[in-house]
């Protein structure tokens, strides 16, 4: 939704209800990331009006002091970077909190993270996203590497009796989609794609078909 025109939310929270599976929601803090994005005013408003579950992906510090208030103001998913807290212990312990909420929890990755370092996490996350730009601005290139680094997560999970989703976020579009899919990738954020794209609809239903073919 970073790519949403904030004028007409509306509009835009009533096309992805139609066309698409989820609202994906960019919250940045201006500190673990240099841009700010929006908050709860915006979130909530969302909330009231989707549909579709809203998926929260958290960019900011210290996110165990907001991750359960997401899932009480209506998040379904929310996840948070790992290189946001100091250690495996700590995300451990925020992934069960978002679970006792009541909502499924992800863990996140810049591309500058060795997806090795998702392992310890293998069957206690709900999901793994990995970011295949980096976190904080809406817009950027894609990074090819996200391939290998998926279809590493993906055989590492297969090997020990775990299919936990994986996400991917930033520049997803009909260039790369099909690839992701093949890599292992289940669930795609593409929001400038869609949003730039002269028909947003339809383009939602080539990425579909995409990920088919
Ligand atoms: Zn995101």
């Amino acid at each position: 939704m970073l790519s949403a025109d904030f004028l007409h939310l509306a509009d835009d929270v009533r096309m992805v209800n139609e066309n698409a599976d989820l609202f994906h929601l960019d919250v940045m803090d201006g500190s673990f990331v240099p841009n700010i994005s929006y908050g709860f005013p915006v979130t909530d408003a969302i909330a009231k009006a989707a549909e579709k579950p809203l998926d929260v992906h958290l960019m900011i510090v210290n996110p165990e002091k907001y991750a359960v208030k997401f899932v009480e103001n209506g998040a379904s998913m929310v996840s948070f970077h790992l290189e946001a807290v100091e250690s495996d212990e700590k995300a451990s312990l925020i992934i069960r909190a978002i679970q006792d909420a009541g909502a499924k929890a992800g863990l996140v990755i810049n591309p500058d993270i060795p997806v090795e370092r998702l392992f310890p996490h293998v069957g206690h996350a709900d999901f793994f996203l990995i970011m295949s730009v980096f976190a904080g601005f809406g817009g950027q290139k894609f990074i090819p590497q996200t391939y290998e680094k998926i279809s590493r997560l993906k055989a590492y999970m297969l090997q020990r009796g775990v299919n936990t989703p994986i996400e991917v976020d930033g520049g997803v579009s009909l260039e790369n989609i099909h690839e992701l899919h093949k890599a292992g990738a289940e669930i795609f954020v593409a929001g400038s794609a869609i949003f730039k794209s002269e028909s947003p609809v339809n383009y939602i239903s080539k990425l579909r078909q995409a990920c088919i073919d």
